[in-house]
């Protein structure tokens, strides 16, 4: 059993449907990466995951229960943890602050994560008491991704954990998403970078106008023109 099959689901928001026939899946201790040009539905397929969407058609399981219909309150115990896009940190709160957030639902060995994350981001811990707003980008990223590990989940989804930060950041970014998934988190992530995405992934999939057009290993897909050719394309 995958830790997460995604199976067949066609995904509308109104009457506009933007993903069709989407399958893929996750192995427990994987880092899969979802690649694919502005627009292509990856962000979508992450918020099916979370129960932010609901499938038309298809089905979305977590541990081989089914997961697609529920609301997030119901499947983040369950072990899935999503960093969304644009961070969505809070501004007013301190770094602490924040990362307690992130622990609201499963607060047993919280001083532990906490001194996991602070020991994966340094920085975080030099910050601890800065109002989230002042801090850089690239820290607000690290805090961000910090807060989902907070639930010590099975499952971190990332959304364009890189996007906007300066290239010496985000190769920090990318080696801790390595080392989170060293230490045994599985991790899905969305990406554009796909030279980084692919460094830290053993396999991939491309999204393609809504429809998953290759699949294979990082390996496999880094060396496959088709993959870059899916950006230009679009
Ligand atoms: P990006 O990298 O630009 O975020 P993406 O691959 O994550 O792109 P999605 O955000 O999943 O793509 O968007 C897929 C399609 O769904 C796009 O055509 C987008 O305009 C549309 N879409 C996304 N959110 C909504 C919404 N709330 N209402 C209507 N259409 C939406």
């Amino acid at each position: 059993m995958s830790l997460l099959e995604i199976d067949a689901i066609d995904v509308a928001y109104g009457n506009i449907q933007v993903l069709w026939d989407v399958s893929l899946s996750v192995e427990e201790g994987e880092t899969v990466a979802l690649l694919g040009a502005n627009g292509a539905g990856k962000t979508t397929v992450l918020k099916t995951i979370c129960g932010d969407r609901s499938p038309l058609a298809g089905e979305v399981r977590f541990e081989g229960e089914p997961i697609g219909h529920l609301d997030q309150e119901v499947v983040v115990p369950e072990g899935v943890a999503h960093v969304p896009e644009g961070r969505e940190i809070f501004n007013d709160s301190t770094v602490e602050e924040n990362l307690k957030l992130g622990a609201y639902v499963n607060r047993d060995g919280l001083a532990e994560r906490r001194e996991r994350i602070y020991d994966i981001f340094p920085r975080l811990e030099e910050r601890s008491n800065q109002r989230a707003g002042t801090l850089s980008g690239g820290e607000q990223q690290m805090l961000a991704i910090g807060r989902g590990l907070m639930s010590d989940p099975k499952l971190l989804l990332l959304d364009e954990a890189s996007l906007g930060l300066a290239p010496v950041l985000v190769d920090d970014v990318f080696d801790a998403i390595e080392r989170i998934n060293d230490e045994g988190t599985t991790v899905l992530l969305v990406e554009q970078d796909l030279y980084n995405a692919l460094r830290v992934a053993d396999r991939g999939y491309v999204l393609e106008s809504g429809r998953i057009s290759l699949s294979g290993t990082a390996e496999e897909l880094a060396t496959d023109e088709r993959v870059e050719a899916s950006y230009l394309g679009a």
